[in-house]
C-alpha cells in the first residue's frame, strides 16, 4: 500500500474468511475494520430504530434496504479513524450499494478502491459458517473444524463464553448464499472491469490468505 490512503474492500460469500482477515490486515495498516454486518448487529444489540428495523430482515437471511446500510456507512466515514484507509468487510453487497460508494470514495478525496475476492469452494464454505463461534467480549473468532479454541466454548484471549451467531443456523445460512448469488455476484463483474479487482484463494488456511493479502497489499514482513 505504500503508506496511501486507500480504500479496500473484501468480497465474497458468508464463511469467504472476510472478517477474520480484515480483522488482521486492519491492525498491520493501522486502518478501522468496518463490518456493515457487526454495525447492524450492535443496532440489534443496543435496540436502537435501526436496529429494530434490521433485525427481522437479518434473522431470515436478507439484505437489509440499501438507504439503511449507506446511511451508516456515509456516518462512520466521518470519523476522523477514517482519513488514512479502510477495509470494509460485507459491504458493498448491492450494485445500488457499490455505485453510491464509488460516488463517496470521490467526494471523500479517495480514488478507485481495491476489491479483493475470497474465492471459496462451497463445502468449505458450509463447514467454515457452521462451525463458526466467536467471543462477545473482544470478537476473536474461532472454527471448531479448523482453528478451535484451546477449550471448548472458551475464548483463548479474554476467557469469554463463546457464542454463535443467530443466522448461522442451516435454514438461514441457505438464505445468506443465495441472496448473495443473487445480490452481491454482480459486483465481481462490476469491479473486475474496471480493473480494481483481484482474487484470491481463500479456501487456504488462515495464515496463507493473510500472507497472500500482505503479498497484494505489500505489507511489511509480507
Ligand atoms: P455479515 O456479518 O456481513 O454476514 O452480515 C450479517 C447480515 O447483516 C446479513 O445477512 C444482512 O442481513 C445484513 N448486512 C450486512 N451487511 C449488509 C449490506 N452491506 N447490505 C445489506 N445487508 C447487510
Amino acid at each position: 500500500m505504500a503508506g496511501a490512503a486507500k480504500a479496500l474492500i473484501f468480497l465474497g460469500p458468508p464463511g469467504a474468511g472476510k472478517g477474520t482477515q480484515a480483522k488482521r490486515i486492519a491492525k498491520e495498516l493501522g486502518v478501522p475494520h468496518l463490518s456493515t454486518g457487526d454495525m447492524l448487529r450492535e443496532a440489534v444489540a443496543n435496540g436502537t430504530a435501526l436496529g429494530k428495523q434490521a433485525k427481522p430482515i437479518m434473522d431470515r437471511g436478507d439484505l437489509v434496504p440499501d438507504s439503511i446500510v449507506l446511511g451508516m456507512v456515509e456516518e462512520r466515514l466521518q470519523r476522523p479513524d477514517c482519513g488514512n484507509g479502510f477495509i470494509f468487510d460485507g459491504f458493498p453487497r448491492t450494485l445500488p450499494q457499490a455505485e453510491e460508494l464509488d460516488r463517496i470514495l470521490v467526494r471523500r478525496g479517495f480514488g478507485n478502491p481495491l476489491v479483493i475476492e475470497f474465492q471459496v469452494a462451497e463445502d468449505t464454505l458450509i463447514k467454515r459458517v457452521s462451525g463458526r463461534w466467536s467471543c462477545p467480549v473482544g470478537g476473536e473468532t474461532y472454527n471448531v473444524y479448523e482453528r478451535a479454541p484451546k477449550v471448548p466454548g472458551i475464548c483463548d484471549v479474554d476467557g469469554g463464553k463463546l457464542v454463535q451467531r443467530n443466522d448461522d443456523r442451516p435454514e438461514i445460512v441457505k438464505e445468506r448464499f443465495a441472496a448473495y448469488a443473487r445480490q452481491t455476484m454482480p459486483l465481481s463483474q462490476y469491479y473486475r472491469k474496471r480493473g480494481v479487482l483481484k482474487a484470491i484463494d481463500g479456501g487456504l488456511g488462515v495464515d496463507d490468505v493473510t500472507r497472500t493479502l500482505n503479498g497484494i497489499l505489500n505489507v511489511a514482513g509480507a
